[in-house]
């Protein structure tokens, strides 16, 4: 029987709830548990696919082809495990479900309604990863703050589930603020009790309580909140602002957090949690030898949610090779071939970024190709790719117009055209190359010393491709594809012959990047900023 933990929010958002489960996940899977986590958005898309960066962050994709919440990234890199399209479950698909079932007669007459249908739906969707045996303890994020209207149905939902499980299978997690007035130089508990209230109004009594704060809340304060709330006192948990995201595990257990929540599962038994890789990790991390500065040219660089699955895949790949990352974040609209030695000289590397339209592309293609002519590490990511791919037809092959048939519908050089599949593809939501394919890698090819393997699995999430026309052009002129799609031979990688280290990819590494296992084109290509660094200095 699988034991679930319910993690909820109050006071305000960003309090990083999603940090919060991913670091009590971990400490739980170091004790040899299988440990999964699902995020509930009160959100009527369907999935963030069609949101813009700007509203929702990243749109985070797993194997299976879902377009997720971005906390799904910090699951999986933190625990190291994939995730699922089970593991995120949004509002509008609660209701696309029930509305389904309404539509084929299901409901046999009755009138359909929040309560039970949509609750029991969203129960169903609560429980639905334990029944199978393969998680020892489902976690479950919910989105938004508890007392917006939006997440009601949730809130409902976890009320009702506590007289369905067996009460040693059910926890209640709550995540507060406790601000610090600098007028009154005072941490006030007001806003945390008035949180639990509104929990409490709703029938849910959180077992534990995580108190986010900027100084130490002392132990009358813990008192305090413990009585108001009607919390146990050891689970007023300090939660204080750390230095990096993954201190958080440890700062938790320093605080007991994995003990306190065994102890009222039941699971006293369990050996002390092993956190040797993560220490590992943390030991690298905090002690680089020497800084690189990589410059990651993209249109959503003001947002850091925007390409965080990217910045998080530099600080796995740093410590892997001893350095810190600087990432000087450049906006792609701002470069022009006047100024782009100046916004870029400083750069050991250079990354272009994901994305779609053509806002911003003209810098991009001007910032690839000054890292092609003065032989600086390039890496470009899906329209990254994309991109490097129209700097050379325009500049190397002379095919002045060319460009992607995204930018121009009329175009005779679309050097980067709409995959076959794609022709009649009507509806936006869902309907990209999604999720996981196979690549084969061409042997004494950058990518493949980078993976030393002859077949890779990468996620994918694109309309477009290399139109494979112009394939036999670009690889007289130097530009070779190193990486195929098997079946259907879709050209998956580029490679540039002559030049340190210029690699673009149609798919996205970063969604495969964690803590444990860096990406390696990731830790490749530090490797060469490194190089090209040390060779310049
Ligand atoms: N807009 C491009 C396409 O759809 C690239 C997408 C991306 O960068 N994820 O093919």
């Amino acid at each position: 029987m699988a034991k679930y933990i319910f993690v909820t929010g109050g006071v305000t958002s960003s309090l990083g709830k999603g940090i919060l489960a991913a670091s009590l996940a971990q400490l739980l899977q170091a004790r040899g548990l299988k440990v999964t986590i699902q995020k509930f958005d009160p959100y009527i898309n369907i999935d963030p696919g069609t949101m813009n960066p700007y509203e929702h962050g990243e749109c985070y994709v797993t194997d299976d082809g879902a377009e997720t919440d971005l906390d799904l990234g910090h699951y999986e890199r933190f625990l190291d495990t994939p995730t699922s399209q089970a593991n995120n479950v949004t509002t509008g698909k609660i209701y696309q479900e029930v509305i389904n079932k309404e539509r084929r007669g299901d409901y046999l007459g009755k009138t359909v309604q929040v309560i039970p249908h949509i609750t029991d739906e969203i129960k169903r969707r609560m429980l639905l990863l334990g029944n199978d045996g393969k998680f020892d303890i489902i976690i479950t994020e919910i989105g938004g703050t508890v007392g917006d209207i939006e997440s009601l149905p949730f809130v409902e939902a976890i009320r009702q589930l506590r007289w369905q499980l067996d009460p040693k299978d059910y926890l209640v997690l709550h995540l507060t603020l406790v601000p610090f007035l600098s007028a009154a130089k005072e941490l006030k508990t007001k806003p945390t009790q008035h949180s639990v209230k509104e929990l409490q109004s709703a029938g849910i009594q959180p077992n534990i309580l995580i108190c986010r704060t900027e100084y130490p809340l002392g132990e009358d304060r813990r008192r305090k909140i413990a009585e108001f709330c009607n919390v146990e006192f050891k689970s007023v948990i300090e939660a204080l602002d750390a230095d990096s995201i993954y201190d958080v595990p440890l700062n938790l257990q320093r605080e007991k957090l994995d003990e306190i929540v065994l102890e009222k599962f039941g699971l006293t038994d369990l050996p002390a949690p092993n956190l040797s890789l993560w220490m590992d990790f943390l030991e690298h991390h905090k002690h680089p030898k020497l800084e690189i500065h990589i410059g990651v040219v993209g249109k959503y660089v003001e947002l850091k949610d925007a390409y965080i699955s990217i910045y998080e895949s530099f600080v796995h790949a740093s410590a892997k090779n001893d350095c810190k990352v600087k990432i000087h974040r450049i906006q792609s609209e701002k470069i022009t071939d006047k100024n782009v030695e100046k916004m870029l000289i400083q750069m050991d590397g250079i990354f272009v970024a994901p994305g779609f339209g053509n806002r911003g592309i003209e810098g991009k293609i001007a910032a690839i190709k000054y890292a092609r002519e003065k032989q600086i590490p390039f890496f470009g990511v899906c329209l990254g790719m994309q991109c490097a791919t129209i700097e050379f037809a325009r500049n190397v092959l002379k095919i002045e117009n060319a460009t992607s048939r995204e930018f121009d519908t009329n175009t005779n050089n679309a050097v980067i055209d709409l995959m076959q599949e794609q022709k009649n593809v009507k509806n936006k939501g869902g309907t990209m190359r999604l999720g996981s394919y196979p690549c084969a890698l061409k042997q004494n090819s950058i990518s493949y010393n980078a993976y030393w393997k002859e077949q890779i699995n990468e996620r994918h999430r694109h309309r477009y491709e290399f139109n494979n026309d112009y394939l036999e052009r670009f690889e007289k002129a130097g530009m070779i594809a190193s990486g195929f799609n098997p079946e259907k031979g879709l050209v998956e990688i580029i490679e540039l012959k002559g030049h340190p280290w210029f690699v673009g990819v149609q798919f996205h590494p970063e969604y495969k990047s964690t803590i444990l296992h860096p990406h390696p084109l990731f830790v490749s290509f530090i490797n060469a900023a490194i190089q090209f660094r040390n060779k310049s200095i």
